[in-house]
This record gives C-alpha cells, sequence and structure tokens, in this order.
C-alpha cells in the first residue's frame, strides 16, 4: 500500500504565503528603489558554490563554517565516475590507509574539488564574482546588491530558520574614504526609513587594522586581560581566549557581563590612521543626519575586517534581534586570489526585518479585489470575460467567477474576498448597455455604460491613490 504519510516543510525551513508575501514584495521592492537611488546595481548570485569559497573567506574557525554548513559531494561527471569505479575496491591514501570504495568515492570526489556548499551568505560570493569579471577594470568602486535565500544549519527558534533570506550590499574597489562606509550606512537606514521601520538601533565601532601598532597590539592586551579573568568565564570564552580572543567581546552571557566591562577597549589602542578613519566616519554620519551609538564591543573576528563595523537592532525580536550587520574587509579580495581591493558591506536579515514591521503594525493585509464580477446569463458572461480584461489591463484586480451563480451569492463572496466594487451583468443589463455597479462598502449602485464605467473607475483610484 502506498504510504501516504503528509509531508511537511523541513525544520529551519518554512513556506512564505500571501498575505505576508505581499509585505516581502515591499521590501524587496523599497530595496531596489532605494538602492538605485545610491547608485547601486543588482547582482543575481548562484545559491551554490565550491565549498572552499566560504571556508577561506568567512574562515575555518568560524560556527558558520565549521557546524552549519550544507555541504555536499556534487555528482560526478561520467568520466569521474568511470575513474572511481575503476580503482579497484581498496586504496591507499596519500596518507597512508587503505579505504573502502565508498569511501574513496567521496575522497575523490573532494579531491576533484566538487564539494559543494549552499551559500551561507552572499559577500564571498560577490568577491567571486568581482574577480571572475575582471570588474576592477570597471569605473571604481562597484556597487553591487544582492537578494535571497541563505542556508545555515542553527538551531531554530524565533527568528533564526536555517533557510532565511538576506538583502545585502557592497562596495569593491576604490578608495577606503570615510564618506564610503558613511554613505553605505546611510543606505541602509535610509532603506529602514523607508520601510517606517521604528525603534531601531545603529552601533558602530572601529576595530583598526591588522598592523603590528594597531589591532594585533589590542589583541595581545586584551588576551593577557582575559588570561587574568581565566576562571570567572564561561567554557565557551575560555575557547576563545586562544582561538579568537575578540569573539570574547561578543558574548551574551550574563555572568560575563561585569567581567567584559573592565576589558581593554580597542578605541583607546588604534593607530593614528584608524583613530583618523573613525573619526571621519562618525563626522560623515553627524553630516548625514544618521544617529548612532558607539559600540565598543562590535566586533568582526577574521583578519580582513578592518576599521568601520556596524550593526541595527530592532524591537521586538528577543534574543534575534539584530536585523543587519557589516563592515570593512579590504584584504577580502585578495584573500580570494584578486587584486588589493577595498571592500565594505552589510547584509540584512529580511526574515527578522518583516517580524520587525509586522511587530509594529506594518504588517500586510489580506490582499482586496477592486471589482468583483457577479454575471448571470450567457451572453452576460461574454462581456463579463471583456469587462474583466478591460479592467486588468488598466491595472485594476478583477475577480471573475469561472460559474455562474445566483447574483446574492455572488455579492456574498465579493464581500469575504474584501472587494471594492461588485460589477452586476445580468442578460438585460448587457441588452441595455447599462451595467450596474454597486459599492459595498455603502451598498449604493450606480448605472453606467461600458466606457463610462472604466473612466469612472479610473478617477476614483485616482482620487484614492
Ligand atoms: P551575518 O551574515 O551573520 O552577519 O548576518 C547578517 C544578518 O542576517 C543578521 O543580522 C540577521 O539579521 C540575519 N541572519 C543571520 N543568520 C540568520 C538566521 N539563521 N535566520 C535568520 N536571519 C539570520
Amino acid at each position: 500500500m502506498a504510504n501516504k504519510s503528509k509531508f511537511q516543510a523541513i525544520r529551519g525551513t518554512r513556506d512564505l504565503l500571501p498575505p505576508e508575501t505581499a509585505l516581502w514584495n515591499h521590501v524587496e521592492q523599497t530595496a531596489h528603489a532605494v538602492f538605485a537611488t545610491f547608485g547601486f546595481g543588482e547582482i543575481r548570485l548562484p545559491i551554490f558554490e565550491t565549498t572552499e569559497l566560504f571556508a577561506r573567506s568567512i574562515g575555518i574557525e568560524t560556527d558558520v563554517v565549521s557546524k552549519e554548513m550544507y555541504t555536499f559531494y556534487d555528482r560526478p561527471s561520467e568520466e569521474q565516475a568511470s575513474k572511481i569505479f575503476e580503482m579497484p575496491p581498496k586504496t591507499l591514501t596519500s596518507g597512508g590507509e587503505f579505504i573502502e570504495r565508498k569511501e574513496k568515492e567521496a575522497f575523490q570526489r573532494y579531491q576533484s574539488g566538487e564539494s559543494t556548499t549552499l551559500r551561507p551568505e552572499a559577500t564571498a560570493s560577490v568577491c567571486r564574482a568581482y574577480i571572475e569579471h575582471n570588474m576592477q577594470q570597471l569605473s571604481q568602486p562597484v556597487k553591487l546588491y544582492y537578494m535571497g535565500p541563505m542556508f545555515r544549519r542553527e538551531r531554530p527558534q524565533k527568528g533564526r530558520y536555517r533557510q532565511f533570506y538576506q538583502i545585502g550590499a557592497e562596495v569593491l574597489g576604490g578608495a577606503d574614504t570615510p564618506a564610503i562606509d558613511a554613505e553605505v550606512i546611510e543606505m541602509v537606514m535610509t532603506f529602514f526609513d523607508r520601510l517606517e521601520l521604528t525603534g531601531i538601533e545603529l552601533d558602530i565601532n572601529s576595530i583598526g587594522h591588522n598592523a603590528p601598532d594597531c589591532r594585533p597590539a589590542y589583541v595581545q592586551k586584551l588576551k593577557a586581560a582575559l588570561e587574568k579573568v581565566k576562571d570567572q568565564l564561561g567554557a565557551d570564552s575560555q575557547r576563545r581566549i586562544e582561538t579568537n580572543p575578540l569573539r570574547v567581546l561578543d558574548s551574551k552571557l550574563e555572568n560575563e557581563q561585569p567581567i567584559i566591562a573592565t576589558l581593554p577597549r580597542i578605541a583607546d589602542h588604534l593607530c593614528d590612521e584608524c583613530k583618523a578613519h573613525y573619526a571621519a566616519v562618525k563626522r560623515q554620519l553627524e553630516l548625514r543626519g544618521v544617529f548612532f551609538k558607539e559600540n565598543w564591543r562590535l566586533v568582526r573576528g577574521l583578519d580582513y575586517y578592518m576599521r568601520t563595523t556596524f550593526e541595527v537592532t530592532a524591537q521586538g525580536l528577543g534574543s534575534q534581534n539584530a536585523v543587519c550587520g557589516g563592515g570593512r574587509y579590504d584584504g577580502l579580495v585578495e584573500l580570494l586570489g584578486g587584486p588589493p581591493t577595498k571592500g565594505i558591506g552589510f547584509a540584512i536579515g529580511e526574515d527578522r526585518l518583516i517580524l520587525s514591521l509586522q511587530e509594529i503594525g506594518k504588517g500586510a493585509a489580506p490582499q482586496g479585489r477592486d471589482v468583483y464580477i457577479a454575471w448571470m446569463g450567457e451572453h452576460a458572461y461574454a462581456a463579463a470575460v471583456r469587462a474583466a480584461k478591460d479592467l486588468r489591463r488598466a491595472g485594476f484586480s478583477v475577480e471573475l467567477p469561472p460559474t455562474e451563480s445566483k447574483f446574492g451569492k455572488a455579492l456574498e463572496r465579493a464581500d469575504k474576498l474584501r472587494s471594492r466594487y461588485a460589477l452586476i451583468l445580468g442578460d438585460n443589463e448587457v441588452s441595455e448597455g447599462l451595467w450596474t455597479l454597486k459599492t459595498l462598502a455603502d451598498g449604493s449602485q450606480q448605472k453606467f455604460t461600458e466606457p463610462e464605467l472604466l473612466e469612472y473607475l479610473r478617477k476614483q483610484k485616482a482620487l484614492s491613490s
């Protein structure tokens, strides 16, 4: 007997349904519109890339790469498959161990560079594309934005999914002028403002750069200070003292907060150039009327991140309250095999942005219809089809029921669908050439000829928009 158990979306993934999808579309259209006014062009990227791209750019010690990526071996090509098949059942690897054929297949695919990963973020892909398409030859900087799904195998909770959506932008090439940092941040805040997202906070920081007299000297001091309080820290923070002391500052553990408050702060250890850059970014933000809060604990744990970091948090999201994270990453393109290239960008978590908009009552209302066509009779049906076509061409949303029903029933359905008008078309109306339009809110009725009707609806629409 066939197994008829029902399917469910995989944990951490979800369907986005109407009317909520209208809000998603609104958010995305706003991003297209706002980013275009800042001169950004859209880049559409593949959903999967070679694993190495993410391992190298995000860093193999990060949680994202070490624990959260959806990685799989792509099918080998026929040629590769035949080679695997030809191999004897047991093979000696370069490491000197014998492995069975199944493991060997995986090993071979891994060796032939086919380890593939669903993208956990898109900055690496944008940089890869910049290099691959020689964008350094275009007028610099190149300003790109993207939107789409990302994949991380995190523990799902409110605001945290395994398939989630980001809207992000990157500025690549040109100079590292503070005005660019400020303009990127201004663009994010303009976007949120255009969406009327209230109750948000912008935090900024500078994490210096990777020269001996700047961040590395600070990290040494931080490490020494952390060693002294090691016993009072949790296991994660203790481990990070060795692997990545800056990340200790990220800790959200209640009992670690008073200890962290006593640690040395990077702002007191920036080199002169980074200090000047940070001061200029702040001045530039003020010039643009962008409010911010300095947060010395806002760090990025990878070497190629430098100077400006920023984050936007929103209300009503519980612990997952960051809706946008960004920063400068001047070393990344080079790390991926390209020429030395300045870079700065951000990623907005669209799922959280939508949740936050809904929290403050900016959710989407169910979509109604402008006109519901209540028709009865064969002649009326022909006129109804024609009217639907004309009205839709003029931009009205129209419900044309596929089967005839009594007017009373039709009007009930028109109401249920939140229609503004019902167009009543019986054979009488058609032979008279006068169509009845009922306004559902007050029950009033008016008669129109076919051309008058379109004219009237157009005028009403113009009045109400
Ligand atoms: P990141 O790429 O980690 O800097 O994240 C940038 C933004 O993406 C965050 O501020 C979140 O808003 C969002 N984000 C990251 N991971 C998730 C997730 N698993 N589910 C939903 N949103 C996420």
